[in-house]
């Protein structure tokens, strides 16, 4: 399974969830439909920083539309974290990261090891 995008109003709905949270982290599950992510699942419970977004992810479903995750970064940094690169083989190969302020220049798509990945945003 390749990703080579995701849609717009995703992405959209995608950096409300970060402004809601805010100053707190949120973390979610992202499905994928042939190729492009599409959806998204919230996981249960409160998330307030990088070791429990990793707790969270024991937690999640198990299905072959996963795509990744996706979690925001109240700092604004736009890179993954240590804890980060450590959960992302748990949860699928593609991971967003959306920062504060949460627009369209504010977040980043990156691999399972943690590479910058450049996917599109489909209309
Ligand atoms: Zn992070």
């Amino acid at each position: 399974m390749t990703i080579h995008g995701i849609k717009g109003e995703l992405l959209d709905l995608l950096f409300q969830m970060g402004r809601d949270a805010h100053p707190n982290e949120f973390v979610a599950i992202l499905k994928e439909n042939k190729g492009v992510i599409d959806e998204v699942n919230l996981l249960p419970g409160t998330v307030t920083g990088e070791s429990s977004a990793s707790l969270l992810f024991d937690m999640m479903p198990l299905s072959t539309h996963i795509a990744g995750s996706c979690h925001s970064h109240p700092n604004g940094m736009l890179l993954p974290s240590d804890a980060d690169v450590r959960f992302f083989p748990r949860t699928g190969r593609y991971h967003i990261i959306i920062g504060y302020p949460y627009n369209n220049t504010n977040w980043r798509c990156f691999t399972v090891d943690g590479q910058l990945c450049k996917i599109d945003v489909i209309a």
